[in-house]
């Protein structure tokens, strides 16, 4: 009964929700916070003010959604926290502050025009997948990157070229450079990367575009970006071919709203904007508009969570270290770690005895690495009291 396609289908498997008691969630890189008390606001005035307006269809375009966010990133300089690391190892600088250090600042105005929003990035990448990637050559990408990628790529028949990270856990960029250049091919990949949670710096992005294909795209997904990331968006005056992928889901606390969007260059926007008329053309429901819309007017509440999420980070990170830990530099709301004798899903059940959830997988070569969200500094102490005996 079934069409043929469905036996290559390989769906994505997310971060478990069980519900046989209730676990502190550090398996799913969700923020730890609610969104900003203006969001429900924003939320409750549409939806009891307006209640005609839910018998209407949202605004196919968009349009005054894309204003706020472009606004947001003009503002901020497309990064709510900014981390300078004053020596090594735990603690340095970290900055909440959501003005653009002179570092950050974008050299022009990001325009709504640029911008093109969808039900969460997940959609949002499937249809740069469809718009920007052709079966006929592999599009590169690394080994261990966001697991998303290899799904798309089976449900549209494109192939990927998954090039092995370095033995430090960074991205092989040169040799990731070699291959598109040799197949003439487009590229994605996380920045910071998942599940390691190493960034690379705007100008080693910029030293790939300039030697990458520039008639292909070049995707780079900045969900982690504004936990201590280097945004790429002031490289798209420079580079035509640059698509940049964001979230509402992590840093702006609002994974269950399913946002996310797209930066790039207009004549980008406007293919992506054709796949999506041309499959479901009313994408993102009128609440998560008004919602996301709202979130954006309040970037100083997120950018002090971030900060929150990113000192409990370095916190953790020497907790670990102490403990023996290998714990890889994280730029996100994640750390990525193992240890030396530790079975990884042994580490995981002993965890899930004491009542939280973190991320293992099963993929070789990373199967003893636990993948740990950071939650409060309450849930973080819950951990470290259940990891002390591992
Ligand atoms: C979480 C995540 C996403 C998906 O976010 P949604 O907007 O919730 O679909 C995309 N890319 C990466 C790398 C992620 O970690």
């Amino acid at each position: 009964m079934l069409a043929k396609r469905m036996s290559a289908l390989n769906p994505y498997v997310p971060g478990e929700q069980p519900k046989d008691r209730p676990y502190i969630k550090l398996n799913a890189n969700e923020n730890p916070y609610p969104p900003a008390p203006e969001v429900a606001k924003a939320i409750s005035e549409f939806v009891l003010s307006h209640p005609e307006k839910m018998a209407l269809y949202p605004d196919p375009d968009s349009l005054s959604l894309h204003e706020e966010i472009a606004e947001m990133l003009n503002k901020t300089g497309g990064v709510l926290c900014r981390t300078v690391v004053t020596h090594e190892g735990a603690g340095g600088a970290i900055s909440g502050n959501c003005q653009p250090s002179e570092n950050d600042r974008i050299p022009f105005k990001v325009t709504p025009d640029m911008i093109y929003t969808g039900n969460g990035s997940d959609e949002v990448l499937s249809f740069v997948f469809y718009a920007f990637f052709d079966s006929d050559r592999p599009v590169v990408t690394p080994s261990f990157s966001y697991s998303f990628y290899p799904v798309y790529g089976g449900f549209y028949s494109i192939p990927l070229n998954k090039i092995d990270l370095k033995s430090d856990w960074s991205l092989d960029t040169e040799k990731m450079l070699e291959e598109a250049n040799k197949t003439d091919s487009g590229t994605i990949f996380a920045n910071p990367n998942a599940p390691t949670g190493i960034g690379l710096s705007r100008e080693q992005v910029r030293q790939m575009l300039l030697k990458a294909p520039k008639d292909k795209a070049f995707v780079v997904d900045e969900a982690y970006v504004d936990f201590g990331g280097e945004s790429c968006i002031p490289l798209l005056a420079e580079f035509k071919n640059l698509v940049i992928v964001r979230t509402f889901s992590k840093s702006l606390c609002g994974a269950g709203m399913r946002s996310g969007y797209l930066v790039a260059n207009p004549e980008l926007i406007q293919a992506v904007t054709t796949v999506k008329n041309s499959l479901n053309h009313f994408p993102m429901d009128a609440i998560t508009q008004v919602a996301a819309s709202a979130a954006c007017k309040n970037a100083a509440y997120y950018a002090e969570k971030a900060k929150a999420v990113a000192e409990e980070r370095e916190k953790f990170s020497a907790f670990l270290k102490a403990h023996g830990w290998n714990v890889l530099p994280s730029k996100t709301n994640f750390v990525f770690a193992e240890k030396q004798g530790v079975n990884g899903q042994e580490a995981y059940r002993k965890i899930k005895q004491d009542g939280i959830l973190v991320r293992i997988f099963a993929t070789p070569g990373i199967e003893n690495y636990l993948r740990i969200t950071i939650g409060t500094p309450e849930q973080m102490k819950a951990l470290e009291k259940s990891m002390e005996s591992l």
